[in-house]
């Protein structure tokens, strides 16, 4: 029997990503600047609707990184990020020298709690420090609350940077992920829902954000003949071959998102009588995933040998990748000196939670390894 490694999320090409590339390569636009640079954009533009603009990136983190720039994040600042999420969400708070102050997950999204968010905005503002931004995550593609994190942000005059890394293509009432923020990032990673082998992008409601975070990624230069630079510049903006290999993917998008929420069926229908085992999914039909990920919760029990770790293990006896979630920020050993508000929901759903294989290009006879696994390991 084939054997071969059975991967959490790995890239799967449409078929016209070559074409893109080759057209960078007969032109020799190998820069990175371009017609797939400005057509990748316009490609994700119409895509997200709600008259966003979009500056295509080297990376998700960079996008993170300018977004706070954008929101005026400096030296000292106080910046709010969801403390479930990938390290990526929180570094570039500390690039800038600001402080993160770490929100816990609610029950229901697993994304920020806005009761904890509002407790943490008011005891920061007691302290004496209006936070600056609140980083809010829609994890494994699932739509974080967004109609109460928005209310508070309102509320009190905090902008939101929503991490929609791992979202491109869910929505919230019909809305696209990655525009409700006042800025939205998104990812192209290698593992993401598609991907540019590395790569991200920045999403604003308004032209002139863009166009600022364009300017800072690509080093800040002044309009003049010779070299000139009033602000600190990066090098940030996305390469012409890498756009072309997202714009080979952009027409398969909404395709891999169906494949992705197959998936997710797949293992709905597999722990459906398997009472230890919960499949993370939205809460109600106002909120749709990408399922970039299928993540489940295993409650431990011990008397016959069952938990998380176990389970994992398993899955790497039959070589088949599986990951706990992301470990909360405010228990890592770089984050773990910052201010934290909230209670051991994300601590708790890491104990218990695994993300399963789910990529778009999983196979029949790949899905029935796992489906053997999963079967003789709660039988
Ligand atoms: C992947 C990811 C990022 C970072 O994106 P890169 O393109 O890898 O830099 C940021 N936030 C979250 C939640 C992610 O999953």
């Amino acid at each position: 029997m084939n054997n071969s490694k059975i991967w959490l999320s790995s890239p799967h090409m449409g078929g016209n990503e070559q074409k893109f590339v080759n057209e960078a390569f007969d032109t020799n636009w190998v820069a990175p600047l371009g017609p797939n640079v400005n057509g990748l954009e316009m490609d994700l533009e119409n895509y997200l609707g709600s008259e966003s603009h979009v500056g295509a990136l080297s990376s998700g983190t960079a996008a993170i990184h300018l977004g706070l720039i954008l929101l005026g994040v400096q030296a000292g600042d106080e910046v709010i990020c969801q403390s479930m999420t990938f390290s990526a969400s929180a570094n570039p708070i500390l690039y800038l020298g600001a402080t993160p102050v770490f929100i816990d997950s609610e029950e229901e999204t697993w994304n920020i709690c806005p009761v904890a968010l509002e407790e943490a905005i008011i005891d920061r503002i007691t302290k004496g420090k209006k936070p600056k931004a609140i980083i809010a995550v829609h994890l494994y593609g699932v739509p974080y609350q967004i109609e109460a994190v928005k209310a508070i942000s309102d509320k009190y005059g905090i902008p939101v940077l929503e991490d929609s890394a791992e979202a491109l293509g869910s929505s919230y009432k019909g809305q696209k992920c990655g525009t409700f923020g006042d800025i939205g990032v998104l990812s192209f990673n290698g593992n993401k829902i598609i991907t540019t082998s590395g790569g991200g992008a920045i999403v604003t409601p308004s032209k002139e954000l863009k166009e600022k975070a364009v300017f800072y990624a690509t080093q800040s230069r002044d309009d003049a003949p010779h070299y000139q630079h009033s602000e600190i510049g990066y090098n940030y903006r996305m390469s012409n071959i890498c756009a072309g290999i997202g714009r080979g993917q952009m027409e398969v998008l909404d395709a891999h998102v169906q494949l992705r929420r197959n998936m997710h069926d797949f293992y709905e229908d597999l722990f459906q009588d398997i009472y230890a085992v919960t499949v993370f999914s939205v809460p109600n039909d106002d909120y749709f995933a990408n399922y970039w990920l299928t993540a489940i919760v295993v409650e431990p029990n011990a008397a016959v040998g069952i938990d998380r770790e176990t389970l994992r293990l398993a899955f790497e006896q039959a070589n088949i990748e599986s990951r706990p979630l992301w470990k909360p920020m405010h228990l890592q050993p770089i984050f773990k000196i910052y201010p934290y508000y909230g209670a051991n929901v994300a601590e708790n759903l890491f104990k218990k939670g695994l993300c399963l294989p789910s990529g778009s290009n999983l196979t029949d006879s790949e899905r029935q390894r796992i489906k053997e696994v999963i079967i003789n390991f709660f039988k």
